[in-house]
């Protein structure tokens, strides 16, 4: 495979110098390194293929580092996007993959809403229509993205969204389906859940409509600082979400338009279905509103 700048471990050391930890997951720290040649900030995810991290005990080696070279393609499939981050540089040596990626300076939209508790309707919506066409893009390469959540969208310097983290993302071939279960707990859509709990003949798996669910998800939380689906035990609220039943409750409702709460309970739709597809979602009127009072010079 022709893995952009594929080189060993010290090829990026003798190109970057590693700084601060921006963030954490399951198998990779993300820091924010600088070129020593021009000066400018990149941000690097360094993923640990040694197999002695503890987190991956049930995963070999060799699958770590396939899933690792999936979500390569995946990023070289759909960068060059305004809104999604733009992979630079790929070394890879026997124990460290490193993925170099622009720097997103504002980090995660999740820390932003929480500095914020809740976002202005007008934000929200020039937020949400950024992810669905960053998410549009993603699904007309036949990309899904299957994380979709707040800590994966971040904010560059003009607090513009930049979707990252297709450490779950997959490239789907005509008619494909899927079964396994993966993803973050609160965004998961009912056929998802199902797929993981049922037998294969009992259900019909998943698809791209599953980041529609998410999208919904998102933006329900945005609105109101609190997300759609939440029970302190999660069987629960595994439930709630099979039954799709969430309320937009008073007060923090009261103030949102209808045209907003339109939009996300034709998202927050159990029958996949029946759900709005992203690009059916980007022409819903809420968004048309938008792009009028812009027009107004607002
Ligand atoms: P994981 O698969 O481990 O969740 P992510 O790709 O989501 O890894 O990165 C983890 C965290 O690192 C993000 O949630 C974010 O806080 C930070 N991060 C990742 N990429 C960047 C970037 N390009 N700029 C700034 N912060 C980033
Ligand atoms: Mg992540």
């Amino acid at each position: 495979e022709d893995l952009p700048g594929v080189d060993a471990a010290k090829g990026f050391y003798q190109k970057y110098e590693p700084k601060e930890v921006l963030g954490k997951g399951l198998s990779s720290v993300v820091r924010k390194c600088i070129c020593k040649q021009s000066g400018v900030e990149y941000a690097v995810k360094i993923m640990d293929m040694s197999g002695s991290n503890e987190d991956n005990a049930n995963i070999s080696p060799q699958q770590l580092r396939d899933e690792v070279h999936r979500e390569v393609s995946v990023l070289k499939r759909v960068s060059g996007h305004p809104y999604i981050v733009d992979l630079i540089d790929v070394y890879e040596s026997t124990t460290f993959i490193f993925l170099v990626f622009e720097l997103c300076h504002n980090g995660e939209l999740f820390d932003y809403l929480t500095s914020k508790i809740t976002l202005s309707e007008k934000r929200v919506r020039s937020i949400m229509k950024q992810i669905l066409e960053a998410v549009d893009h993603c699904h007309q390469l036949h990309v899904v993205h299957r994380d979709l959540k707040p800590e994966n969208i971040l904010l560059d310097e003009n607090l513009n969204i930049k979707l990252t983290d297709f450490g779950f993302a997959k490239i789907l071939s005509e008619g494909e389906r899927l079964w396994e279960i993966c993803g973050t707990p609160g965004y998961l859509a009912p056929e998802l859940l199902q797929a993981g709990m049922l037998e294969a003949h009992e259900c019909n798996g998943y698809s791209f409509e599953v980041d529609a669910w998410a999208c919904g998800v998102i933006m329900y939380t945005l609105l109101c600082g609190c997300p759609p689906f939440w029970h302190r035990r999660q069987i629960l609220m595994i439930r709630l979400i099979c039954e799709g039943r969430y309320s937009f409750s008073s007060p923090e409702w009261d103030n949102i338009t209808d045209e907003a709460k339109d939009l996300i309970s034709k998202l927050l739709v159990v029958n996949p279905n029946n759900r709005l597809t992203i690009s059916q979602a980007l022409n819903h009127p809420v968004f048309r509103a938008q792009r009028h009072s812009l027009s107004r010079g607002m």
